[in-house]
């Protein structure tokens, strides 16, 4: 007979296991699963980013962004305190590099101050004297930016959670779901899984899982790919804080940034290029299925007319390191092309609305027994475990479990009326389960 659980998750990357942590504060006892379709935690955005803990500078106020970034921010340094993982509080510069970015700065001002941050004003000469190896005319010196490795956090959080009772179920696809009256049922192509309720945090699948779930998702997912280099190792020491450029306000991403790395290294990264595949890492990349499916969706031809110019400008930066370098030496101009190595892309999970705007804020979506995490770009890392505790707090008004008494009532009341009761969780209450697909 197979098991129903209480609750079942479906994504170990950072959202998918914080929460299944805070499950299991919240609700001892309960049985909890989490399936995850690659050989480990973290193989996704969660294990290929830029390792930063953000302060909350650029979010606007009020937004589920703001909030749980800064919250975000302390609970990631509690959680690393209490298990031993390493982080650094080097804080980080945004950098203007001339009158433009100069005024766009003074917007950031007011934002941080809407937003509570401690920040220091830096001009020219300041700047110098903090970063003798960037260029600038004035910055922003945000001291609660660090950085961690979110893949060990991961690592421990896994950890943590199967010391504890839960289960992970790695190698297992979840390629379709079904909604009973008290349950969900995940299919994979050789198995099948059912829980009382159903968490999904499965990012560049997030839309996916809305469908699974019997809705048409009111946003699609579009991947960014962010192109990454290493300095070559004497470069180690070039700066001493995150170096972050002042960021258009017309386009939706942060810009390349120089990024002191927890292990000592530095990149340089990542820029935003259109993915032809939601988990293509490489430039070569590409499936013919999912750009059609893509270019099919009117949300991502909007966005392209209205950001045609970045778009191309991305993919020839892409395609060319010389332009990419350009926007680095920007700020630090004594990189050189042979200072650029290899490094990993990560992809970003982006949820793009039909009229071409992007999902700027965290979206979550509640069915009867799910709730699937519809949109979570960064800073969702950093705010991993207040994420967690709003997820919980979401399906507190939805859970309710029978009590054992509840339980023993409805079997002494079958048998008086001499009646059976289907106890066998295999059944299906109302219709054939779909088929694995
Ligand atoms: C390039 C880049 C840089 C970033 N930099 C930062 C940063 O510095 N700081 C920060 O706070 N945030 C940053 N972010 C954002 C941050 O990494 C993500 O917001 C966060 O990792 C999202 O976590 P997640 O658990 O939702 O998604 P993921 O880490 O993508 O995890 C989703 C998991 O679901 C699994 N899954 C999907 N579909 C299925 C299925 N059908 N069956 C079973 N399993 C499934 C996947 O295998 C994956 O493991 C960055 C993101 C990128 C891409």
């Amino acid at each position: 007979m197979r098991p129903i659980y209480d609750f079942m998750l479906i994504g170990g990357g950072i959202l998918g296991l914080a929460t299944a942590l805070e499950l299991q504060q919240r609700y001892p006892g309960r049985s909890i699963v989490l399936l995850e379709k690659e050989e480990g935690p973290a193989r996704h955005q969660t294990g290929r980013n830029s390792g930063v803990i953000h302060a909350g500078v650029y979010y606007s106020p009020g937004s589920l962004k703001a909030q749980f970034c800064k919250a975000g921010n302390q609970a990631t340094r509690a959680f690393c305190d209490q298990h031993q993982i390493p982080y650094d509080n080097c804080g980080k510069l945004l950098v203007a590099t001339d009158a433009t970015e100069l005024a766009r700065m003074q917007t950031l001002i007011s934002r941080c101050a809407e937003n509570k941050l401690e920040i220091e004003v830096l001009d020219q000469a300041q700047l110098q004297a903090r970063e003798p190896g960037i260029r600038g005319v004035g910055a922003i010196f945000v001291p609660s930016t660090g950085i961690v490795d979110y893949a060990r956090i991961c690592r421990k959080m896994a950890e943590l959670f199967i010391a504890a009772g839960g289960e992970i179920r790695y190698q297992m696809q979840v390629s379709s779901l079904e909604t009973f009256h008290d349950r969900v049922t995940a299919y994979s192509q050789t198995d099948r899984v059912q829980a009382s309720y159903l968490v999904a945090c499965a990012g560049l699948q997030s839309d996916r899982m809305v469908s699974m779930l019997g809705n048409t998702p009111a946003f699609r997912i579009i991947p960014f790919r962010g192109e990454y280099f290493q300095l070559a190792a004497q470069h180690n020491q070039i700066v001493n804080h995150l170096i972050y450029p002042i960021p258009d306000p017309s386009l939706p991403f942060l810009g390349v940034h120089l990024t002191r790395m927890i292990d000592g290294s530095v990149t340089v990264g990542p820029n935003a290029v259109l993915a032809f595949k939601r988990e293509g890492y490489q430039k070569t990349d590409f499936s013919l299925k999912e750009t059609l499916a893509m270019l099919r969706f009117s949300g991502l031809r909007k966005l392209i007319a209205r950001h045609l110019g970045a778009s191309v400008n991305e993919l020839r930066n892409s395609l060319s390191t010389r332009g990419y370098l350009a926007r680095v030496q920007k700020y630090c101009p004594q990189l050189t092309q042979a200072d650029l190595q290899p490094w990993p892309a990560g992809i970003r999970a982006q949820a793009v609305r039909p009229d071409g705007t992007l999902v700027d804020d965290f979206l979550f979506e509640k069915t009867s027994r799910a709730l699937v995490v519809c949109n979570a770009p960064s800073p969702a890392a950093t705010s991993a475990i207040p994420i967690a505790e709003y997820i919980v707090n979401q399906l507190d008004a939805m859970v309710s479990f029978p009590t054992a008494d509840e339980l023993a009532n409805d079997r002494e009341a079958a048998s008086e009326l001499d009646i059976s009761v289907d106890l066998d969780p295999d059944a299906e209450p109302f219709g054939e389960p779909k088929q694995p697909a």
